[in-house]
């Protein structure tokens, strides 16, 4: 009998399954509960993910800073004026905000963590721990959220999926804007302001559509319950672009009703 995985199971699996090797640098995205039983949760998969790798970087964000003012520029995927709820229950920016739960218990785990950094952007900041963390985090601007992404990119990082598919793939997103897709402003609540914010990506629900051709680059691993999967960033990138490219449509979701797929369509 055993109370779940340990962190040296874990990291075990990491290592000698999908070859890290403790020196690469990646963007972890982590389902809890996908991996079924651990011993000491949250804080034991941080461990061993922080041990395998380079600098560990996860996705922050914070989707409850968002405000929808009542007009702004055309073909934005919203609907402008219908906030007045919303907007009432928007949580100000600030460093220490927690991160919306859509991003799982595991990046709220390490955001804790006291040796973890955290990037400025009132709606998608990432934190990081590791050597690079300062590098990584201060590759990303207001204007370029998706910066940390290329930063990977450029010094061979990849993407570690644990028990989540491709639609929580945010690195993805990069390959959209590369081949012209577009991407959308939004609005977020500060200390000082409303801050208007460019280039936020859309939908991600259709990404699954790139599943089976990343399968030539991808190492995959069970640990615990959970599929799960490292992929390399610059390949993935390079491939998606062209197969966007090549079908503009391609990973938009199938929802008659997404303002956001919809709005990227071409006909
Ligand atoms: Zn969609």
């Amino acid at each position: 009998m055993t109370d779940g995985l340990t962190t040296r199971e874990i990291q075990s699996e990491l290592e000698n399954v999908l070859g890290l090797d403790g020196s690469t640098d990646i963007i972890a995205h982590v389902n809890l509960e996908a991996l079924g039983p651990i011993e000491g949760g949250a804080e034991t998969v941080i461990a061993a993910i922080l041990a395998a790798s380079g600098t560990v970087v996860m996705p922050a964000f914070t989707y409850q800073t968002q405000i929808i003012p009542q007009d702004g520029p055309p073909d934005n995927a919203i609907a402008y004026g219908t906030g007045d709820e919303m907007n009432a229950r928007a949580e100000f920016y600030r460093p220490d905000l927690r991160i919306h739960p859509d991003c799982g218990v595991a990046a709220e785990t390490l955001r804790q963590d006291g040796d973890t950094l955290r990037s400025i952007h009132p709606i998608l900041s990432f934190i990081a721990q590791g050597p690079n963390a300062r590098s990584v985090l201060g590759s990303q601007t207001r204007q370029n959220p998706l910066g940390p992404i290329a930063w990977l990119e450029a010094h061979d990082g990849g993407v570690l999926l644990m028990g989540v598919d491709q639609r929580h793939n945010f690195s993805l997103h990069l390959a959209e804007q590369r081949a012209g897709r577009k991407s959308f402003v939004r609005w977020a609540l500060t200390m000082n302001d409303i801050e208007e914010l460019p280039n936020i990506p859309g939908c991600a629900e259709g990404f699954n559509m790139i599943w089976q051709h990343l399968y030539p680059f991808t190492s995959v691993a069970q640990i615990g319950l959970a599929r799960c999967e490292l992929i390399p960033i610059e390949p993935m990138l390079a491939l998606a672009e062209q197969m966007l490219r090549e079908n503009p449509n391609f990973m938009l979701c199938n929802k008659p009703s997404c303002l956001s797929c919809r709005a990227r369509e071409t006909h």
